[in-house]
This record gives C-alpha cells, structure tokens and sequence, in this order.
C-alpha cells in the first residue's frame, strides 16, 4: 500500500478460517481491470466500525472487487451441497464468492464480510466466476429494502464495477457485491458433509454454529435437538414475514436457506403487486416449485433436509432420533401459522387475540384474490376504511366484521391507524421501478433512479410527498414479470 492512501482498518477476527479447516478452500479474489465503487453503504461501513470515506473510492473498489485482501481478511471460497428444485447436488460451495473475514461490529456483533462477483473458485465448475452489474444491484436494493422492512436479511455493503464486460445472453457490465450477514452457513453446508458421511465435520459444524449464534444452547438437555427447534423457530418467522409483504424469493434451494434465518441469495425474487397464491416471477422455475403459497411447504421441506443431517447427533439410537425430530419438524406449520396471524393482526390494526381471528385474516385474502387490488397499498389504505361507505363489492362482507372486531378493541380510530402505518408499508421494491433503476444503471451508467429509489426505501414506512409516484401500481403495459437467476 503506497504511504500516502488512508490507512483502512477491519476488525478482523476469523473464526471461520481458523477452526473449521477443511470446510473451505483458501482462495483469492481475481485482479480486475478498472475497479470503480458505484455505490457504498456508508451507514453500514459506520456500523461495521470501518471508516467509510476512505473506502468510498479506489482502495474501497480494490478491496471490495476482492482485488486487493485488506490486512487481515482471510479469504475463502466454502464449501456447501444443497438440494437444487428438489435434485441433490452433493458438491455446490462458493463458485464466484468469497468470504473476506469477519469482522466484529461496534455493538459487538460478529458479522461476515463476502464477496459475490469476485472471479472463479475451485467450486466454479463451468461458471465463469463472474456477476453482472444489473442482478448485483438487484440484490442491493431487494436486500437492503428488506431491512428496512424488518425482515432479517443479509446486507448490501458496496457494488463495485470491475471494468470488464462478461458474457451472458450478451455482454454485459462486471460488477461485485460485498455483503454482510450473521453468518454464510447454510442447510446445505450440513448437507455437504452428511451426503460424504463424515460425522465429526457436522458435530463441528453444529457445535460451531450453536456457539456462534444460539450460544444459549449450548447448556440445553439435547444442544442438537435444541438447535433444530430453533432454526426451525427462526425460518418460520422469516417465512412468515415475507408472506405478510408479498415477498417471492424465487429460488428456495436448501444452499439458499441460512442457519442464521436471514433472507440470502437476491435473484429471480420479486414482491407481488396484487394478492395471488400461485405468484411466480422466476423464469427458472417452470413448475411453480417456489411460487408464493409455497414457500411455507418448501421452508419446511428444507427444514426436513436439515434435519436429516443432525440426526446421528440428535440420538445414537436412530429411531429415538427420528422420533425426536419428527416431533420438532411436525409442529413448523403451527408455529408458522402463529407468526403469520400475529402478523396479520398488527396488519389488520388488531392488538387483542380473539378465536376467529384467523378465519378473519384469511377470509380477506380469499376476497383479495383475483381482484386489480394493489396489495401493498391495500393495506396501508385500511386504517382509512374505518367508516362505511362505498365498500368495494368484493369487501362488501368482509369490511364490517373488520369494523365490528376493531370495535372491541378499546383504541381510538387515530392510535389504530398509526399502529397499522408501522406494520403496513408505503414503499415497497415494486417490479418495474426496480427494472427502471436497473435498465438506466446497467444501459446508461446513469445511478440517479438507483439512488432515488434506494433513499425511498430506506424509510418504507414514512410517508413523504415528494414520493407520490413510489406509491403507484405498475403502469398497465408492464409485465407480465419475469425475473432472471442472478448468474
Ligand atoms: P445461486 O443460484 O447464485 O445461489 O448459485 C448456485 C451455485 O452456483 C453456487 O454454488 C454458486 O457459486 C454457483 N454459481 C452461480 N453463478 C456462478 C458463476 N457465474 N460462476 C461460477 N459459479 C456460479
Ligand atoms: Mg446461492
């Protein structure tokens, strides 16, 4: 590093690279032509303790191209298998990603630095290694616009172009994303040693994903059984909270799960501009494996993989430890169905529990159902529809036993409406503003309908006026929708 560049300083401390040898290949980022920092996360580069305006530029786009290996990283490429549409691929890993590190953040948290473009791997069988500016961006805005949501997700930290065209369906812009999560380990990494039998790797592997993030395991009867129940916990709140947005993630494979239950992996994924059970936006995904009723079935279908896996630590005696897991895995669609009603009661501006709840909640999706009703601004409109006039037909049923629960509810019209504004988002990623910001990007270099949106994003429940178009369904000539894996 020459003398006169800013000194840039992680908080390294890589706990994956030092005690899990032989779960990943020590590899190194390729040396790219013109690397140039489109766009940096300067919030998250605070958070992450890093000193944000030394990397918003050329040491930034060096380090973050995965060029240059900033003091300390140890970078690698993991290992994982993952269960793909159903078919079993016993050997996947990180075929045009690295992990740089970890770094520790300034609350204390232990959150991993990774790179997504950043060349070809051992793990890259025929792929070129590379990603392309568009899906890149996609994945920033999409995962970004999910933390704002609430929803636990992995981060977008910087989008940096490598000044070199790639090949897909034509060329196309170069680009690398550093993103951030709790951890990269996922179903699929457990299934990577289980398909090759090696017992000792998945004790270590769960004993090193209970002390890194349910520590509080660890002093429980059964550590392993307790770790299925709790990522089993986790997956069906995350589950839940994207069904209650209108999120269709597109590609569920078991490598795209994380022990962690943070959202992962932004590519054929979209949000759905009026309800529809079977919203599919993936042009990979033919059968409708992963449309949007299904992600609860296929979370658990997952599950059952993951399961599969802790089986030999669960219990010794194999029938015991499928019996006890059985019993765990059995009870995610109640525990799902839990988180979800508790979601669409704060949707539906319900603070008490009442038995037909449920029966309220999904009576109003059956009526949504086939009708040109927005759904992210259906809900955010609710709150208004307290008085009855002009009831649209298809709610002619539903808005008064609305009306009549909210009665027994002992708030005033004004708190009830401000409590749904914080769970009923203004702003949401809608397809085709995405697709706008992206075609200027990637087309034109022009990042101005980018940074826009991603300012619109940022605060989804907050209204301003200067956003009124942000609000808009898509226009009438857009779609059908179709998104393309981000390979
Ligand atoms: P994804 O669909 O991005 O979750 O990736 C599934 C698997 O394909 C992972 O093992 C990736 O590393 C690998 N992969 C995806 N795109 C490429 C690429 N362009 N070059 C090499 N490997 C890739
Ligand atoms: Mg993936």
């Amino acid at each position: 590093m020459a003398t006169d560049e800013p000194a840039i300083e992680f908080n390294f401390d890589n706990t994956y690279a030092r005690s899990l040898v032989g779960f990943y290949t020590p590899w190194q980022g390729e040396k790219v032509p013109d690397p140039q920092m489109v766009r940096l996360n300067a919030t998250l580069a605070k958070e992450l303790g890093l000193d944000a305006s030394a990397l918003d530029g050329i040491v930034g786009a060096e380090i973050f191209s995965g060029s240059r290996a900033p003091e300390g990283a140890d970078t690698l490429a993991q290992i994982y298998a993952g269960h793909q549409f159903g078919g079993f691929s016993p050997q996947l890993g990180d075929g045009r990603a690295l992990l740089l590190g970890e770094v520790i953040d300034v609350d204390g948290n232990r959150r991993d630095i990774h790179l997504k473009g950043s060349g070809r791997t051992p793990f890259s069988r025929s792929g070129d290694g590379k990603a392309a500016l568009g899906p890149i961006l996609r994945e920033y805005i999409i995962g970004e616009a999910m933390h704002a949501l609430g929803i636990p997700t992995t981060r977008a930290l910087a989008v940096v172009t490598t000044g070199e065209d790639i090949m897909r369906e034509t060329w196309l812009p170069g680009a690398v994303l550093a993103r951030v999560a709790a951890s990269h380990i996922r179903v699929g990494t457990f299934q990577y040693f289980a398909a090759r039998g090696e017992l000792d790797k998945i004790k270590q592997l769960a004993d090193y994903v209970i002390a890194r993030h349910y520590p509080h395991l660890k002093k429980e009867e059964n550590p392993y059984l307790s770790l299925l129940s709790t990522v089993c916990d986790t997956q069906a709140s995350l589950i839940a909270k994207w069904m209650l947005v209108g999120f269709v993630h597109g590609v569920m494979n078991t490598d795209n799960m994380t022990i962690s239950g943070e959202t992962i992996d932004y590519g054929p994924c979209a949000f759905i501009d009026h309800y529809d059970p079977n919203a599919l936006f993936s042009s990979i995904d033919g059968k409708g494996r992963y449309a949007y009723k299904n992600q609860p079935p296929m979370a658990h279908w997952n599950l059952t993989r993951f399961t599969e896996t802790l089986l030999p630590l669960i219990d010794q005696d194999r029938e015991q430890a499928v019996e006890k897991a059985t019993a765990v895995l059995e009870e995610f669609p109640e525990i799902y169905g839990r988180y979800w009603l508790e979601g669409m009661r704060a949707k539906l501006g319900l603070t008490t529990k009442e038995e037909d709840d449920f029966a309220l909640a999904s009576d109003l999706l059956t009526a949504m159902e086939g009708q040109d009703i927005d759904y992210t601004n259906f809900f955010r409109n609710l709150a208004d529809m307290t008085k009855n006039d002009e009831d649209p037909s298809y709610l002619k049923e539903w808005l008064p036993r609305w009306r009549k629960r909210c009665a027994k509810e002992r708030i005033s019209d004004a708190k009830r409406t401000a409590t749904m504004n914080k769970v009923n988002p203004l702003y949401t990623p809608r397809n085709h503003l995405v697709e706008e910001a992206l075609t200027a990007a990637a087309s034109d270099r022009d990042y101005s309908k980018f940074e826009r949106l991603m300012k619109v994003l940022e605060k989804p429940f907050t209204k301003r006026s200067s956003y009124e178009r942000y609000t808009k369904p898509a226009p009438e000539d857009f779609g059908p929708y179709k998104t393309f894996c981000g390979t």
